[in-house]
């Protein structure tokens, strides 16, 4: 079992290698080994967790929030499909519920600048 990721360690060390620092110089500031900020800095590593938009800049959030933005005012909520977009312009939310012995799982999106929301991916399941 791995420790859950520190999201505020991640953002930090992103801005700070915008900054010019070294892995060496994060670490210090962010108090990681220099192996580990090397995860935090690799979008890979980041997109496995599905994390990727902890890489985001402060400018590269507010013009995606406002693009999310303008689009809901024109009712167009095709961002809700783009994975980038999430926690920024959407969120997700699981919803449960039984209908007889059938469990029914439902992914919802919701959007963060109206009460649009939209039901995503489905699962069912018996109860034993
Ligand atoms: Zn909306």
């Amino acid at each position: 079992m791995s420790r859950p990721v520190n999201q505020q360690a991640v953002r930090r060390a992103w801005e700070l290698q915008r900054e010019g620092k070294t892995h060496e110089e994060i670490g210090e500031e962010i108090g990681r080994q220099p192996r580990q900020v090397g995860n935090y800095l690799d979008l890979q590593w980041l997109r496995d967790r599905n994390l990727e938009h902890l890489s985001y800049s402060r400018t590269a959030i507010f013009n995606m929030e406002r693009e999310a933005k303008s689009r809901c005012e024109r009712q167009d909520h095709s961002f809700m499909e783009d994975n980038r977009f999430e926690w920024h312009a959407y969120t997700t939310r699981t919803d449960r519920t039984a209908i007889g012995t059938r469990r029914i799982t439902l992914e919802v999106k919701v959007c963060l600048f109206c009460p649009h929301e939209k039901v995503g991916r489905r699962s069912f399941a018996s109860v034993s």
